[in-house]
């Protein structure tokens, strides 16, 4: 290879390699001010469970919808994962009291990635306490997104299961990222996979910029067995389905790692 074309190649290979993969959550940091205009759907899923969704406009990928849930626990509410934006986590926050009458108490952060997380200073300012991956704070401080200020040592262990009220907040191993958690809400037997679980619409596994592609087929695997009795499985981005969804998951793991050796 001449010198010229050897640069032309390393060009090619470096612009190929920054591509926005189609759905790609990760490339929020650049979007917040899309993210503050941001409108919040609230909607009732079960008894004292509710689907928070919020949107992003991500280059080469479009509108993409982000879920969270909002669980009753007695006089308040658990939150699991935050708006997509800081401005749409307070309005969260305001149509979650006006649905429901109850503040947000607590708050499960189910990994370091934006879409999970970008109200949880401001949830910590109002008193919220905040429930992570105990890899999480110093996962957002090395990307820059918001730090939550606490984390559970509990939940470092693989396939770790710590009960919470009326979830169970469970740690599946790496996936999407090394510190992704799942939540489960036992009396209505729902699991929140959160981005290690893909929607029956999406076509690729999303950002995978901090994926393990190699153990996430294992942890998903630990939680068909763990969560099969799910009657409702919600992903992060895009329709809740049922436990097919994980089967669904496997099928875009295989073709992606398959894709990667060709
Ligand atoms: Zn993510």
């Amino acid at each position: 290879m001449t010198r010229n074309s050897l640069i032309a190649f390393l060009t090619m290979a470096l612009v190929s390699c920054s591509q926005p993969s189609s759905e790609n959550p990760s490339q929020i940091q650049t979007a917040e001010t899309t993210a503050e205009k941001s409108l919040v759907s609230v909607k009732k899923i079960t008894d004292g469970v509710w689907l928070h969704t919020s949107s992003q406009n991500i280059p080469g990928a479009g509108i993409v919808p982000s879920n969270g849930l909002a669980v009753l626990d007695k006089d308040s509410l658990i939150l699991v994962d935050t708006a997509w934006g800081e401005i749409a986590t307070q309005q969260l926050a305001q149509k979650l009291k006006a649905e429901t009458g109850k503040d947000i108490s607590k708050v499960v952060i189910t990994h370091f990635h934006f879409d999970r997380l970008a109200g949880v200073d401001w949830l910590e300012a109002q008193g919220a306490e905040v429930f992570t991956h105990p890899l999480t704070p110093s996962l957002s401080a090395k990307l820059g997104t918001p730090i939550p200020n606490t984390s559970v040592s509990a939940l470092a262990k693989l396939g770790a299961r710590t009960n919470f009220g009326p979830i169970e907040i469970s740690y599946p191993g790496p996936a999407h990222t090394e510190d992704n958690l799942m939540v489960w809400v036992k009396e209505h037997k729902l699991l929140f996979g959160g981005c290690a679980v893909r929607a029956a619409n999406n076509r690729s596994l999303g950002n995978i910029a901090d994926a393990d592609l190699s153990k996430w087929p294992t942890s998903l695997q630990w939680a068909k067995v763990t969560y099969k009795d799910a009657k409702m499985v919600v992903p992060s981005h895009g329709n809740p389905a049922g436990i097919e969804l994980l089967d669904h998951s496997l099928k875009l793991l295989a073709e992606t790692v398959n894709a990667e050796k060709k």
